[in-house]
């Protein structure tokens, strides 16, 4: 979670819903930059705990190469650990492999590491002498803190192993060698407490793992994420590009824009068949939608605002508020809901120019959201639908959805026999549905319990996509929805916002990496080229091609100067899953011999006649298999 989802959730907006956050925070975990979260080693598990030791191990040897080096940071992270230095020069790679040798020493030394505690004065006075004041700063932080709150000081806690002593609350591992296989990886700059007015550090990551096939694996990993990265891939596959006119939003190329129409295509037959109506609201909408419902007041900074005869609007950062507007346009009866607004909205959210990143940190960004309302006897009903909708639309592309319950937080607000029967209502749901799922108590937001939908890609990596929200307070409550039930009494609907793709910028770009851009046929921008062998040839491809794009199918034809050999080698490079070969024979009988994408030299190629080929395409295409 940003910073940014941080304060949607302050705000009791749902951004969640959108499939918009990347990382989840732990709700209580210490405020950034604090001097809390700079202790925290990030050493919660026993593999951290040798990550993090790791981390201590690297500083020793850094400290060693460059006496007078300054320490900064040294936490665990996901799949191994950095250290921020402030050091005379920049480090490079023959610097790695010098702080590797050293690194190997002191594990095969197998030092202690041994947490010691000095009384606070002497602890201060002990990283003073050392000329280390990132780590007096730090100390200096929790004085004031407990100062403050007219506590005592605690004492300082430092971990020492062989030569070095760090300022730090461990745990660790017994002694350095216990240290598995490790290695470094990269030096990156970062802000000292992520601060652009403070001094600008050496961030060194590195990986360790508990053997040497793990520390194989996730390097191998770690290259192919590299050689999938969408941000490259997508844009050598001709997808779209990014240019600084416009500043995390994707410029759609037609390729691009065909895997776009081609998800949403699927998307609007999915709701059409459940009963979805489809509708589109404004992107520029006065302040006033925004002060009903929070927006204006907590979520502010994240919206795009734009004057227009002396009057305030917005950019929507959200379809929610809209959709209410929709609901309550007319009256409504009982007998009118479920009613399901679906809306492919186009979503503008500034975020910092620095946190911006390809298709999965944008500024504009469109969701297959949908708001959808329903009577509380109706929810059990609607959320197995719901889940049913995500299995199918995921088993499109092969992915495997996995749900997490996220359960009433602490903080939540509104009517304790509601949640409860609303987490009734989605434990049914969710039972009922046969599918597997985890607990994550506490994890809902403040005002409704929710379904994450994770999945894990080709390289294992887990994203979090969807969030099913049943929301019971934040649209019904502030914007006074009702229907009226059959005693003739004005009842509150319940929402859900959904969204199954999530945005389809973020959808699209982890679909890049998944697949290393060899798209199913059904999704393919191009799924097929028609490689006439000769000049000759020509005219019958054109012909071929305009009884298969009859079809609805996308398909090119190579009719360059190009040797036959090089049009296929051409066509596998762009990832095209079918070549349509074109001869003699084959124009003279109109037929066309058929080439798969990634097929053995020796796979027995098809011939196939024109209309029968077309026909099978498009059966191909309709049933949308991964
Ligand atoms: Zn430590
Ligand atoms: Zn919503």
């Amino acid at each position: 979670m940003s910073d940014n989802e941080r304060t949607d959730r302050a705000a009791g907006v749902v951004a969640e819903a959108e499939g918009h956050d990347e990382e989840e925070l732990a709700f209580d975990a210490p405020e950034r930059g604090s001097a809390e979260e700079l202790l925290d080693a990030g050493a919660h598990s026993d593999i951290d705990a040798m990550r993090h030791s790791t981390a201590h191990v690297m500083a020793e040897a850094v400290m060693e190469l460059f006496p007078g080096a300054q320490l900064g940071i040294g936490p665990a992270i996901d799949g191994g650990f950095y250290y921020d230095f402030a050091l005379p020069r920049a480090l490079t790679p023959e610097d790695l492999a010098a702080i590797e040798e050293r690194m190997a020493a002191s594990i095969a030394a197998d030092h202690p590491f041994v947490r010691r505690e000095l009384d606070p004065v002497a602890g201060r006075a002990f990283f003073v002498e050392r000329g280390q004041p990132f780590k007096v700063e730090i100390l200096d932080d929790l004085a004031a803190k407990a100062a403050g709150a007219g506590e005592p000081m605690p004492p300082t806690s430092v971990y020492e192993h062989g030569p070095f002593v760090d300022l730090c609350k461990g745990p660790h591992v017994t002694s350095t060698g216990r240290i598995g296989p490790f290695k470094l990886l990269s030096v990156a700059g970062a802000y000292w407490r992520g601060d652009e007015k403070r001094p600008m550090l050496q961030r060194v990551y590195g990986t360790v793992w508990s053997t040497q096939e793990e520390l194989d694996a996730y390097l191998w990993r770690r290259e192919e994420a590299k050689r999938r990265d969408h941000r490259r891939l997508g844009v050598g596959l001709d997808l779209y590009s990014f240019h600084d006119v416009a500043p995390g939003s994707a410029f759609w190329h037609p390729k691009g824009q065909r895997i776009w129409r081609t998800l949403e295509g699927a998307m609007r037959e999915l709701q059409g068949r459940r009963g979805y109506q489809e509708v589109s609201t404004p992107i520029l909408v006065s302040k006033r939608l925004w002060e009903r419902s929070g927006h204006w007041e907590l979520y502010r900074d994240n919206m795009f605002i734009v004057e227009a005869e002396d009057q305030l609007f917005s950019l929507k950062p959200m379809n929610c508020p809209e959709s209410s507007i929709l609901y309550a346009s007319r009256v409504r009866s009982y007998r009118d809901l479920p009613i399901r607004y679906s809306e492919f909205g186009r979503l503008h959210r500034n975020e910092r120019s620095g946190s911006l990143s390809g298709l999965t940190r944008v500024r504009q960004f469109i969701q297959d959201d949908a708001h959808l309302y329903v009577r509380p006897d109706q929810l059990a009903d609607e959320l197995s639908a719901l889940l049913g909708e995500v299995r199918e639309s995921y088993g499109w592309v092969g992915l495997e959805p996995r749900f997490a319950f996220a359960t009433k937080p602490d903080k939540a607000l509104g009517d304790p026999a509601l949640w409860e029967r609303a987490e009734g209502l989605i434990k049914e749901a969710l039972d009922r549905s046969g599918m597997a799922y985890v607990v994550k108590p506490k994890d809902g937001t403040f005002y409704a319990p929710k379904i994450d939908i994770y999945i894990d890609d080709a390289l294992g990596r887990e994203w979090q996509m969807a969030t099913i929200q049943v929301d019971l307070l934040m649209l019904p409550e502030r914007f006074d929805l009702t229907f009226i039930d059959e005693h003739g009494q004005p009842q509150r609907p319940i929402a859900i916002h959904r969204a199954i793709y999530g945005s389809l910028e973020r959808f699209i770009g982890i679909l890049v990496e998944h697949f290393a851009g060899a798209f199913p046929f059904w999704l393919a921008p191009v799924q097929a080229v028609v490689i006439p062998i000769a000049d000759r040839h020509n005219e019958a491809a054109e012909e071929l091609a305009g009884v298969i794009r009859a079809r609805g199918l996308h398909v090119e034809v190579d009719a360059s100067d190009n040797r036959m050999q090089n049009k296929i080698r051409l066509a596998q490079e762009q990832k095209v899953p079918y070549m349509l070969v074109l001869g003699d024979r084959e124009v003279e009988a109109r037929t066309a011999t058929v080439r798969r994408r990634g097929a053995a030299r020796d796979e027995p190629q098809q011939t196939e006649a024109w209309n029968d080929l077309a026909d099978r395409l498009a059966a191909e295409s309709a049933a949308r298999r991964p």
